[in-house]
């Protein structure tokens, strides 16, 4: 089959990939001139294939209120109409039996990732720093690590703070200011914009795939409730069919396609501070109060975090990039001399935090998106996923969870 990828991020790359292993033919279609020019580029660099959390959940409804009173400092919220009828889908979300639901299903695809990335390397070894650093999640209060769900305690440990201090020796906190954490050792850092540009060097070189860069994405041709082609800026391009991974520009197309996508984008923002000599840290951390992470790669320390709810604007915020320096500084010491490559994002997500990947209301185009906060550790797994749904096999993980239909 031709098959026409919509989106150069870390989810249309990996699909492009698999389908043209698969034996397809691959026409990779974005605007930007590179790869990875949005939400894939500077983001927190976890592969958490164990921490997968969704953000809907009764705890999170009870600690909405007070989430959405000005002066929060890790969630910001600015309603519009878009919002509203995507929250209230969160809200029927946030039940213990939904949790159970979201929290098996991304294990699953995750640990699919895991594997499938894995297999990748083993063809075509990446360079992007993958390394299984550790992840330990540290909680400054009780009670969310008493709350700390058990598929977080899977494969982990429980650790005090003085032996989250002897593990992570660089966390400059005094053992009185946190509860504790909770260490998972399996689990891997790498740089996601560097994996994407090598990914896409590679899809450059297979005559399986033609890359369109440059190309900005209009509204689909549909012939008899088909879609056969897709209008660009660059004239129309036709394909047996599409894989619709446009990250948070998902829902736009799919509004012109005439069927709703309830997608929203999450701004988070990042900065890298250069390593002076030793790494900073030895393992990936994530502070789950104040919800940053910090991972360190390579001849530096990424650190990510904040969850804004306020559109579509991609511009970095002065006051967010100058809490993360603070962060950084006081929860590891870190200075950030200069710049600090200030960069924001917006990550698709879905009100259960599940992607949606399967066939759309609309045939010749198939779903591969709203992998939210972790899209960089599903992006293998939902990539095979896709080939296999495509393909007519049995799929490697279920796929039921992530169909579109649960939306109705
Ligand atoms: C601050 C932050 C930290 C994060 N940390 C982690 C982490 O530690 N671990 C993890 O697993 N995930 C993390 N994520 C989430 C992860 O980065 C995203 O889920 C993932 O990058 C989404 O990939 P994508 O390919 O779906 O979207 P994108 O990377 O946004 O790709 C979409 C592509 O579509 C293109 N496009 C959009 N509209 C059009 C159009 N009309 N025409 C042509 N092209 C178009 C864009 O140019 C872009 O290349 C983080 C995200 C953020 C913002």
């Amino acid at each position: 089959m031709k098959i026409g990828v919509l989106g150069a991020g870390v989810v249309g790359l990996t699909s492009a990939w698999w389908l043209s292993e698969a034996g397809h033919d691959v026409v990779l279609i974005d605007h930007a001139a590179g790869p990875a020019a949005e939400a894939s580029r500077a983001n927190g660099a976890q592969l958490s294939y164990r921490y997968v959390a969704p953000m809907a959940s009764p705890k999170m409804l009870g600690q909405l209120p007070g989430l959405l009173l000005p002066g929060e400092d890790a969630i910001k919220v600015s309603f519009n109409r878009e919002l509203i009828g995507w929250g209230l889908r969160f809200l029927k979300a946030c039940t213990s039996a939904e949790v159970a639901r979201t929290t098996a299903a991304q294990l699953a695809l995750a640990e699919l990732s895991r594997v499938e990335l894995e297999r990748l390397l083993g063809k075509v070894p990446l360079d992007f720093g993958l390394r299984t650093a550790g992840k330990l999640v540290v909680f400054r209060k009780q009670s969310d690590l008493d709350a700390a769900t058990p598929a977080d305690r899977d494969a982990a440990e429980v650790l005090t703070p003085l032996q989250c201090l002897a593990l992570e020796p660089a966390l400059a906190l005094r053992p009185d200011e946190f509860a504790g954490g909770v260490y998972t050792a399996s689990e891997q850092v790498g740089d996601c914009g560097v994996f994407c540009d090598q990914l896409f060097a590679r899809l450059g070189q297979s005559n399986r795939v033609e890359l369109r860069m440059n190309t900005a994405i209009g509204r689909p041709v549909v012939k008899n409730r088909r879609v056969t082609g897709i209008d660009t800026d660059n004239g129309t391009v036709e394909a047996d069919l599409f894989v619709l991974a446009l990250g948070s520009g998902a829902r736009a197309f799919a509004k012109s396609c005439g069927f709703d996508l309830p997608i929203y984008p999450v701004k988070g923002h990042s900065i890298t501070i250069a390593n002076h000599g030793e790494p900073a840290l030895q393992h990936s951390v994530t502070d789950y109060s104040r919800k940053i992470v910090y991972a360190p790669l390579g001849g530096a320390t990424r650190v990510a975090g904040f969850a804004d709810f306020q559109g579509y604007d991609t511009t970095p915020v002065a006051s967010r990039i100058a809490q993360l320096k603070q962060a950084a500084a006081d929860t590891f010491g870190l200075e950030a001399t200069g710049e600090a490559d200030p960069w924001a994002g917006l990550r698709p997500m879905t009100p259960d935090s599940r992607p949606i990947i399967g066939p759309s209301p609309l045939d010749g185009l198939f779903l591969n998106t709203g992998q939210g906060m972790l899209g960089w550790t599903l992006a293998c797994g939902s990539a095979r996923l896709t080939t296999d749904l495509i393909d007519g096999k049995p799929p490697s993980c279920p796929s039921e969870p992530f169909d579109v239909r649960r939306f109705r």
